[in-house]
């Protein structure tokens, strides 16, 4: 049987983060092997991103990730290079902009010193100097905003992955397309992959990064991941209006937007109870006519000359306990290591949490970040680590 040291299940952001800090981890000498089931990368998450980076988390552990996040990506020449050939993912560095009204404003606050703690770049403006700062914006129900001065943007989500793909091979990683249907066990112990043409590859450690198939591999070992793949949709639209400055900006309401090209991009996520688990790609366009449009034109008045030239459907991969990554192996399998459940956050954590993998691969625990609160731990005990910023 063939047989690798390391088998990475899902090849997009996470899977190829992990395999590229893996192959250039000085002290990891194995083999590891990619396997994705679509090359094309069509429909996962990571392509389908809004593929933007914030710092303004209430969990430390993800504002952590997100600086470190921002470092890499500013120095992802150094890190991503293939013979003298540095990548680019069009870093847009112009910040998040969360906006309250009364009922929020303390929620806003608590998340800010919090932030400041961790040397977050971030200022929390009251209503005129939001109005000064932002002249196009309609403050008259706002009590506050949380602005990340530095550090927090917008790239080229679909570029990163393909960099940290590029450099992997580069480094001898072994790429191929394939569908894993299961992960054999052998009691404590996970042993190899079966594949959906019913070959088997043997290893040492599984590395499960396949976002909202990460559920059925983990039921395939006979672990519960509490993992659930809802819709989210993007709509880009173009509108007259000039807007200097524009941060990603999420309204009091939930709803968000960000320049993208000579126009803007849009979203918002269902309340809770009518977000059911959902697996097609179907744009739901209502939603941008019915919630984003009306919305959007009251935030911002110059876009009630809106027009959607563009719209699409994604998954995020939510984590149903507390929106938190769950990161690491199960008590049960001791070699079969998870990175599932961003609950919408994944893409610009890819570069902390292929690192943190490549750190338990490699060793018997973190050294760099402590991401042990995102273990099992908490999910085993019903013990949310609750993240209230959710976009
Ligand atoms: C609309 C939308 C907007 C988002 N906006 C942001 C944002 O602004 N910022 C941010 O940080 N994050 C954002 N996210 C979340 C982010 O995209 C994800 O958290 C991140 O891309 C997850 O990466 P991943 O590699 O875990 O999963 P994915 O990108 O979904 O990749 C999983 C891969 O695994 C493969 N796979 C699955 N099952 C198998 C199998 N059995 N065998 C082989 N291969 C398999 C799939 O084909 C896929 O390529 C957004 C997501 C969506 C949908």
């Amino acid at each position: 049987m063939e047989r690798f040291d390391v088998v990475i299940v899902g090849g997009a952001a996470i899977g190829s983060a992990a395999a590229y800090f893996l192959a250039a981890a000085p002290d990891f000498t194995g083999s590891v092997l990619v396997l994705e089931k679509d090359f094309s990368y069509e429909r996962c998450a990571t392509a389908r991103s809004a593929a933007s980076i914030r710092h303004q988390f209430s969990t430390p552990e993800n504002v952590r990730m997100s600086q470190y996040g921002t470092q890499f990506i500013r120095d992802i020449g150094l890190h991503l290079g293939v013979d003298g050939d540095a990548p680019d993912v069009a870093f847009h560095e112009a910040g998040y902009l969360f906006l309250a009204t009364a009922p929020g404003r303390a929620v806003l606050e608590a998340n800010h010193r919090i932030q400041r703690e961790l040397g977050v770049d971030v200022a929390l403006l009251g209503r005129d100097e939001l109005k000064a700062r932002f002249p196009w914006l309609e403050v008259g129900d706002l009590s506050a905003g949380s602005l990340g001065l530095s550090g927090e943007g917008w790239l080229d989500a679909y570029g990163l992955m393909r960099a940290f793909r590029r450099k992997a091979i580069a480094l001898g990683v072994t790429y191929r397309q394939a569908e894993v249907v299961a992960v054999e066990r052998d009691g404590h112990r996970a042993r190899g992959v079966t594949l959906a043409d019913g070959s088997r590859i043997a290893c040492a450690v599984v590395i499960n990064a396949a976002g909202t198939g990460a559920r059925a591999l983990a039921r395939s070992a006979g672990i519960a991941l509490p993992v659930e793949s809802r819709k989210r949709c993007v709509f880009y639209f173009t509108s007259p209006a000039a807007l200097p400055g524009c941060p990603l900006v999420i309204d009091a309401s939930g709803a968000y937007f960000r320049p993208e090209g000579a126009g803007f991009i849009c979203g918002i996520s269902p309340p809770v109870d009518q977000d059911p688990e959902c697996f097609d790609f179907e744009v739901t366009h209502d939603l941008f006519d019915e919630v984003l449009w009306p919305t959007l034109a009251a935030r911002v008045p110059q876009f009630e000359a809106a027009r959607v030239l563009n719209a699409w459907a994604g998954h995020y991969d939510v984590n149903t306990l507390d929106h938190n990554v769950i990161l690491g192996a199960h008590p049960d399998v001791e070699n079969l290591l998870f990175a599932n459940g961003f609950s919408g956050h994944g893409l610009q954590h890819s570069p902390a949490v292929g690192r943190a993998l490549s750190e338990l691969v490699t060793g018997s625990g973190y050294r760099t970040l402590d991401l042990s609160r995102f273990g099992w731990a908490r999910v085993l005990a019903g013990r949310p680590l609750r993240e209230v910023n959710v976009v």
